[in-house]
This record gives C-alpha cells, sequence and structure tokens, in this order.
C-alpha cells in the first residue's frame, strides 16, 4: 500500500490521540471524541487505536486514506516551540545590545543579566516580561504566523489586560523583528541580585491578569488624560509610572525591599 504525503500512515507518531483525521476520498472526519457507531467504537478511541480493519464509514476507503485535520495537541506544542524560539532571539538580540553598547554605562546594574520570564500565549501575543541590567519590560511578541515587521518604532499603543490598559511601545530589530514594550523599571539600580528580579517579573505577570487591580490603574490612566498637556507631559509620565509601580509591585515590594 502506498502512502501519501501528509497521511499519518508515513509518521503514526506525529498526531496525537486527540488528532481529528479527514478522509481524502470523501471528507468524513473521525473525531476521538465522538468514537464511530457505525463500527462500535466508542468515545475517546484514537485514531491510532481503531482495529486494523476500520475503514472510513461513508465511502469505505481504508484508514490510510486519512489526513490529519486537526490535532490540538500538536498545536499546543507548535506554540510552545515558537515561544521557546522567539524569546531565545530576544534575550541574545538583547546581550549583543548590553556587550556591543551598555556594558559601560554607569546606569548598568551588574548584578543583573538579560532574562525572558513567564512567557505564554494570549490573544493578540505572546505575553511575558523581560529583564536587563538596565530595563525591565513587559513585551509582547507577534503570535505564530503574524507579522509585525511593518510596525512604526516609537507609536504607542494602549492595551488591556484585566489589571488594566496599558501603553505599549512598538519597536523594529533587524534580528527579531517587530515587537511591543511597557516600561515596568528604568533603571535597575533598586535590584540586587538576578532572582530577586526574576520573582519580581513573575508577581508582576501573576498581577496583570487579576482583574481586582482594575481600578488602581483605571485611575492612573485617568490622571494621565486630566494632565495630558505638553508641558506637564514629562511630570505625568513619572505620575503614570510610580502609579504604575505602585499597582504593579505593591503586594511585594515589602517583602523583595525595592
Ligand atoms: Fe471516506
Amino acid at each position: 500500500m502506498s502512502t501519501f504525503e501528509g497521511s499519518y500512515m508515513g509518521n503514526a507518531g506525529r498526531i496525537s490521540d486527540k488528532a481529528q483525521m479527514e478522509c481524502k476520498i470523501c471528507w468524513y472526519v473521525y473525531d476521538p471524541e465522538i468514537g464511530d457507531e457505525t463500527r462500535q467504537i466508542s468515545a475517546g478511541t484514537a485514531f491510532a487505536a481503531l482495529p486494523h480493519d476500520w475503514s472510513c464509514p461513508e465511502c469505505d476507503a481504508d484508514a490510510h486514506q486519512f489526513l490529519v485535520k486537526h490535532d490540538p495537541l500538536s498545536d499546543e506544542t507548535q506554540i510552545k516551540n515558537d515561544i521557546a524560539h522567539k524569546t531565545q532571539s530576544l534575550v541574545v538580540d538583547f546581550r549583543e545590545i548590553y556587550h556591543a553598547k551598555m556594558r559601560d554605562v554607569p546606569i548598568i546594574n551588574h548584578a543583573l543579566q538579560v532574562e525572558a520570564v513567564g512567557f505564554s500565549a494570549i490573544e493578540n501575543g505572546y505575553i511575558g516580561v523581560l529583564i536587563a541590567p538596565w530595563f525591565m519590560n513587559l513585551i509582547l511578541l507577534p503570535k505564530l504566523g503574524d507579522d509585525w515587521s511593518l510596525l512604526k518604532p516609537t507609536h504607542k499603543e494602549t492595551i488591556e489586560f484585566p489589571s488594566g490598559h496599558y501603553e505599549f511601545i512598538h519597536n523594529i530589530r533587524e534580528t527579531i523583528g517587530g515587537y511591543k514594550a511597557c516600561s515596568l523599571f528604568s533603571p535597575m539600580g533598586d535590584f540586587t541580585s538576578q532572582l530577586q528580579a526574576k520573582e519580581v517579573a513573575e508577581a508582576i505577570m501573576v498581577e496583570l491578569f487579576n482583574g481586582e487591580n482594575q481600578a488602581e490603574t483605571d485611575r492612573s490612566a485617568d490622571i494621565r488624560k486630566a494632565h495630558e498637556t505638553p508641558e506637564e507631559e514629562s511630570e505625568i509620565e513619572i505620575k503614570a509610572e510610580t502609579s504604575r509601580r505602585g499597582l504593579l509591585t505593591g503586594n511585594f515590594s515589602e517583602e523583595v525591599n525595592l
């Protein structure tokens, strides 16, 4: 029996027990969550666990004729790999900036190094914290298949999270492409160790998705709006920064002695 490109028989290991398989002759879909009543195949039976003589209930084509329609576990693995790949590129890129430009700048905290913390997939990208010896930022990276190469550097975008609205600045690097950054701390003089910075970053990722913080961020947005005149802009930015810091670090700042 010949196999076809994309046929699961070419490599049974690449489909998971959750994979939905489609008959390439008649487009019947075998869904393991449903099974196949016509052959008394109970719900929960993986395609790979079907009897050897099982064939398409619609057109009788044999199992070799089925292609992967959708495999949720394989999608999860793909996303995980994409996050690992993109955060690694981000870290390498900012390490190079450190060595090329920042190493001897006085604001550098030499107790710290570049590290990506807590990245996970959300609706509009991958969100996490980037720690560097001179800043800590929330970073939003493009999801698998999204092209952010046309982002306009310095363009500002307000992005909503359960804890409130945050202003992200668009940026592009030749190496990693487009990304969006929201400043949390800069410089990093108050941090005494990488571990401490990492704990703060992890706590920020929790607080970012905590809806109980909503009231305070809205207040900081109100303050910003009320004072949005060019002369006072720098003062307002400081206020907003302080408020955001308070919001995201308030619960644990004593603990880490910031
Ligand atoms: Fe069929």
